[in-house]
């Protein structure tokens, strides 16, 4: 498979992915959690699909496509280590969907944020609210749903707050 077939499908399958959740959550009270700008390509589809949602955004850097940066009160910067940790007063209520698109493609790193993140993000997101991310993470009280039919085992993982 070339590398454009790999990036096409990588993408069709986070949109797929997150289309997924956003039907699950659009009836669950709380604002989402976006755990990584980037490109702003994500934000962007949330914003879009998701247009009652207050939308946060995490990022320690602003590289993003101007028409798809969240006005400043919505944009959180610095390391999500530091800022997820003390992002309640600010975001005010738990979250209904945390989407977490930071994966460094090193395994090492990758095994070091999850053991950093998970234990935040569990009290952040509300009963029933989804944590969808690219990387595997340890939430003991949450349980893993299955991916949308297609999208091949591994890509993501999704995890209900029971
Ligand atoms: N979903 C985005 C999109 O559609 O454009 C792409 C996200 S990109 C793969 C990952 C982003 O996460 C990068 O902008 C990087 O700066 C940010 N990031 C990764 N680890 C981070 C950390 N520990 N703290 C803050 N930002 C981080």
């Amino acid at each position: 498979m070339s590398r454009l077939d790999s990036f096409i499908r990588r993408m069709t399958a986070q949109r797929d992915i997150i289309n997924f959740v956003i039907a699950e959550v659009v009836e669950i009270d709380g604002p989402v959690l976006e755990l990584g700008l980037g490109n702003g390509r994500t934000y962007d589809h949330l914003r879009e699909n998701l247009p009652g949602k207050e939308i946060f955004v995490f990022d320690r850097a602003i590289n993003a496509n101007p028409r798809s940066v969240p006005d400043g009160e919505h944009m959180i910067l610095g390391e999500i280590r530091d800022t997820l940790a003390f992002c309640r007063p600010r975001i005010k209520r738990q979250a209904s969907l945390v989407h977490c698109d930071i994966g460094s493609g090193d395994p090492t790193t990758d095994l070091a944020t999850c053991s950093w993140i998970s234990p935040l993000i569990g009290p952040l997101t509300t009963k029933g609210g989804i944590v969808a991310s690219g990387l595997t993470f340890e939430l003991p009280e949450f349980e893993e749903i299955p991916l949308p039919e297609g999208v091949q085992k591994g890509r993501y993982y999704l995890y209900r707050k029971i």
